[in-house]
């Protein structure tokens, strides 16, 4: 276990944990001091008093977000309490920092109530540009994220359901692309109907899928209007129950187009991959196991499998980090309210058009020389890539403008300019 031991000393060199505050004025004289604090401060308060979207001028505001968790679904390790949380929650900061050089109040809250939890976010908004709740367990992640949205103008994200889902849409697009198939016409399995799982098909019928060709399997096999009517599957589900027969996974993936699994690893075998429908698309994203290897999903068939998963070590890696940073960046960036459907499908829409540009040396480099170049392997951006910020936050800040959320203006080239700076 060379890993756990790493991360175990690199968490615990001085000093312990991965974030800091720092200062970003002046704090050499007597009067700086009398800058930052009392008595100067008091000038900025009555601005702020009396016109509070002053605090985007002279407070960190603008630049802050919050990441909130309750620590009910953390990674795979599940409900391991708020304060267990903290590594995950300081290492989203991290990320927050390494690509879009956002700063982040990692907030562990002890409360596992969804009301008492939503009072305690919804009293926070003064702090914070943008809110990211994270690993929040379903199905309370649902009414978390709902009632904060409505209560809060300024945007609240859960990016275990919509980060997944705005990239593997992203992923989508392009296997569409590939293989010619319209995304109206897809027939779409999806293994798991939990937080990501609903998300990603919500996601998917606002990219233009037919809500009628979904079918969702729990853990009891597929979700069918008779299991709803009877009461068997929470309101959630329901959205997606079926009027189709029911029956297990194996069932459902007969002759589907797409495969999307966000459940557990190793329910799908070859056999099934072979019965689904020509050049068949496989999203099977459970971490850290597949739902199937990606080798063995790519060895079931001859004609063309379009394959990807969660992990690293294949190509098409679905990894949030390719979009929080950068929709918050772009979102923050002209004040939004909120991180609309508009928004998030210009987030898609973005990195699609990206992964069909051609690949600059460095990020080739940078990935160990693997040839980057669309195509089946190469359906998404690296995170990596420079290029990821200066293509996703303008078209998400754009999506704001056009779409009535944001507090801002805008001049797109000026800003492309400002964060190539
Ligand atoms: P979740 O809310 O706990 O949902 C898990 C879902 O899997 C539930 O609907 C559960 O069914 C279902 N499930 C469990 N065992 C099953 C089985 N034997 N057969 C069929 N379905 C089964 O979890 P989540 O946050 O959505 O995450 C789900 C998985 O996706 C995890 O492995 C996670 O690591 C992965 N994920 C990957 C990414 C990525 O970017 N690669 C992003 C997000 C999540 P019931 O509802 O019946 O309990
Ligand atoms: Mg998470």
């Amino acid at each position: 276990m060379g890993l756990d031991e790493d991360s175990l000393d690199y968490h615990r060199q001085e000093p312990p944990g991965k974030l800091e505050i720092s200062t970003t004025k002046p704090t050499n004289t007597q009067r700086d001091l009398s800058l930052a604090y009392s008595p100067g401060v008091a000038a900025p308060c009555r601005e702020i008093r009396d016109d509070p979207d002053e605090a985007y001028s002279y407070t960190a505001k603008g630049n802050m977000v919050g990441v909130v968790s309750n620590g009910t679904a953390v990674l795979g390790l599940g409900d391991i309490g708020a304060q267990a949380s903290k590594p995950v929650m300081e290492g989203k900061g991290v990320l927050f920092k390494r690509f879009a050089d956002i700063d982040v109040f990692d907030i562990e809250l002890d409360q596992d109530d969804p009301d008492e939890f939503i009072r305690s976010v919804a009293a926070m908004e003064p702090t914070f540009g943008g809110v990211n709740l994270e690993d929040i367990k379903a199905p309370e992640c649902f009414q978390i994220e709902e009632e904060l949205r409505e209560q809060m103008d300024i945007p609240v994200f859960h990016d275990d359901q919509h980060g997944t889902a705005i990239i593997s849409g992203a992923a989508l697009l392009n296997a569409c692309e590939i293989t010619g198939k319209d995304i109206s016409e897809l027939d779409i399995v999806f293994s798991g109907a939990g937080a990501s799982a609903l998300a990603t098909a919500r996601f998917y019928v606002s990219l233009g899928a037919d809500r009628e060709r979904i079918t969702m399997c729990d853990s009891s096999g597929i979700i069918t209007q008779e299991r709803a009517d009877a009461g068997e599957v929470n309101e959630y589900k329901r959205e997606f129950a079926t009027a189709r027969e029911g029956g297990d996974l194996a069932d459902a993936m007969t002759d589907a187009d797409v495969f999307v699994g966000l459940s557990i690893g190793g329910l799908v075998d070859e056999a099934m991959v072979q019965s689904m429908a020509d050049d068949p698309i496989i999203f099977a994203m459970a971490n850290p196991d597949p739902e199937i290897p990606y080798p063995d999903a790519k060895a079931a068939r001859d004609d063309t499998v379009i394959m990807a998963t969660g992990r690293s070590d294949y190509p098409n890696q679905v990894n949030n980090v390719l979009g929080f940073p950068f929709i918050f960046r772009g979102a923050l960036d002209v004040r939004a309210t909120e991180i609309n459907e508009e928004m998030k499908r210009a987030a898609a829409q973005a990195l699609a058009d990206l992964a069909r540009q051609d690949v600059p040396d460095a990020v080739v480099k940078a990935y160990g020389d693997q040839p980057l170049q669309f195509g089946p392997e190469y359906l998404i951006p690296k995170p990596l890539d420079p290029r990821v910020l200066f293509e996703v936050a303008p078209a998400v800040a754009q999506a704001a403008v056009d779409s009535g959320c944001a507090r801002k203006e805008l001049d797109v080239e000026q800003y492309v300019e400002r964060l190539e700076a």
